[in-house]
């Protein structure tokens, strides 16, 4: 309308942003206090594949408990956190704690994959690869059973450095994943250029698919030419058994979402392994 057109709209908005960000600059200012006190944690999402109806793995999430503000999202503190340079104190923690939790699930003959986020940024640190592959010996976790997942993907596509780096945690075993897949940067460029062998198509896709006509050719179109490259598909933020059923007749592998599961704590995650172990025993 005019007074957005004008700009008025901004100028009412413009001090509550300024406090935005504020609050989120002195949030950053503790965020590695945070991590040490265990103020940060991990959720883990369970994965779910679609042919077995098991849980494969889960994906971990960062959560922030803070004192006085309570929970804070993810989407809150990491995107400045990767602007600010300060995203690598907490990516290798939260590297060490999934892989700690999935050594853990697996050391009780439970076959039990992670997923863990990692910034582009990253791909800049000279001693991710060495220092992935010494978390994954030191907890004694099979190297395939460890998922990256990469977004913002244009300026990795784009770095013949970034694209070596990723083709070195291929070479030690670890599987890497487009996350967001569809949604802004990722494009088919992307898809041909950077070495992943799973792509996560974004949940703004994948809700409708049930109703909406152009949502289930794009997604069935996906599907079909990630298998054709040798690419195993996720379906993100599957909410309804619909979307569940038509994901399942288009043939994708695994499904993330609340309906199959909400992110959880690690002991809330251990107890519904336990259970689906002692259903599918009996
Ligand atoms: P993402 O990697 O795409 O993670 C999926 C997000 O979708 C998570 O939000 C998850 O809680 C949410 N989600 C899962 N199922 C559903 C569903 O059925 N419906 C809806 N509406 N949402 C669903 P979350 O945990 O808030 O994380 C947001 C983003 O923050 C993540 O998106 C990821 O980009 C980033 N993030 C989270 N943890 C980390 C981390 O440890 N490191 C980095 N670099 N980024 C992280
Ligand atoms: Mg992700
Ligand atoms: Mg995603
Ligand atoms: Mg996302």
């Amino acid at each position: 309308d005019a007074a957005a057109d004008a700009g008025l709209h901004w100028k009412l908005h413009e001090p509550e942003q300024e406090d935005d960000s504020a609050w989120r600059l002195s949030l950053l200012g503790r965020l590695d206090a945070a991590i040490d006190s265990g103020e940060i944690w991990v959720a883990y999402q369970p994965k779910i594949d679609l042919s077995s109806g098991r849980i494969v793995g889960s994906e971990a999430l960062v959560r922030w408990s803070h004192p006085e503000k309570g929970p804070i999202s993810p989407v809150d503190f990491i995107p400045m956190a990767e602007q600010q340079n300060r995203i690598g104190k907490l990516t290798y923690h939260v590297l060490e704690t999934a892989i700690r939790a999935a050594a853990a699930i697996n050391s009780h003959g439970i076959s039990f994959g992670i997923a863990v986020n990692l910034s582009a940024r990253l791909l800049d640190d000279p001693e991710l690869v060495v220092r992935v592959s010494s978390i994954l010996t030191e907890h004694g976790l099979a190297s395939n059973l460890l998922t990256l997942e990469i977004t913002e993907t244009v300026a990795v596509a784009n770095s013949a450095h970034s694209i070596a780096v990723l083709n070195r945690l291929r070479l030690i075993g670890v599987v890497l994943s487009i996350d967001d897949y569809g949604t802004g940067y990722s494009n088919l460029e992307n898809l041909r250029t950077i070495p992943a062998t799973e792509i996560k198509i974004d949940r703004s896709f994948i809700d409708a698919i049930d109703h909406s006509r152009s949502d289930a050719v794009m997604v069935r179109s996906t599907i079909q030419m990630a298998h054709s490259l040798g690419q195993s598909v996720v379906a993100e933020g599957v909410e309804r058994e619909e979307t569940l059923r038509a994901l399942r007749v288009m043939g994708c592998d695994l499904v993330q979402g609340y309906l199959t599961g909400r992110p959880m704590k690690f002991g809330a995650l251990s107890r519904l392994l336990l259970k689906e172990r002692r259903r599918t025993a009996a």
